[in-house]
């Protein structure tokens, strides 16, 4: 890929996929030394506390229809983060349209995993991915008296492992070892 086009392609692909900001990779942002949590709080974004490190919770509430809404603000975290496939996509070890493949399948699995937890009875309430489906799966179930949910939670659980497996070997960038 020519550098110049990176940006616009990038911007492409994540107006399509969002998961990196919309609690289905992330759980928690942490903030970086010389970012003043007080400001990012009052850009709207979720700021939380513990043990003296300040981090913000996802989903983000700057994320609205996939895009980021404080673009030029954003932490610093944010900043640095380009997932796998945008990764692969600028050094020009994939295609663009093969990164867009992948994104596309994985949301579908993803809205599986939430279509999903509904059918379970838990409804969309701004909470992460991970948080919603540990949730269900803790949820006791009657089998006597729901014996269609034992189902649905299987497909459940083997959607969200085939998931996670996804996100790590495609998405979420491995940590650097020294
Ligand atoms: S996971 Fe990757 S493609 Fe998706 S929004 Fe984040 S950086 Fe963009
Ligand atoms: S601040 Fe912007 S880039 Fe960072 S998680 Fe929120 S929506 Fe995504």
């Amino acid at each position: 890929m020519i550098p110049e086009e990176f940006p616009a392609t990038a911007a492409r692909l994540c107006a399509a996929c969002g998961m990196c900001c919309d609690g289905t990779m992330f759980q928690i942002v942490r903030m970086q030394p010389g970012e003043v949590p007080a400001e990012l709080g009052r850009l709207g974004l979720k700021m939380r506390c513990r043990d003296g490190e300040y981090f913000m919770e996802q989903p983000c509430s700057a994320l609205v229809e996939k895009r980021c809404t404080i673009y030029e603000k954003r932490p610093v975290r944010c900043r640095l983060f380009n997932c796998q496939q945008l990764g692969k996509v600028e050094r020009g070890e994939s295609a663009a349209a093969e990164a867009m493949a992948m994104i596309v399948e994985t949301r579908s699995m993803v809205e599986r995993v939430k279509n999903l937890i509904e059918q379970c009875g838990l409804r969309e309430d701004g909470q992460d991915l991970v948080t919603r489906y540990e949730r269900v799966m803790h949820t006791p179930v009657n089998e006597a008296l729901e014996p269609e949910m034992v189902s649905v939670r299987e497909e459940l659980d083997e959607t969200m492992r085939k998931l996670k497996l996804r996100l790590n070997r495609e998405f979420r960038v491995p940590p650097i070892s020294h």
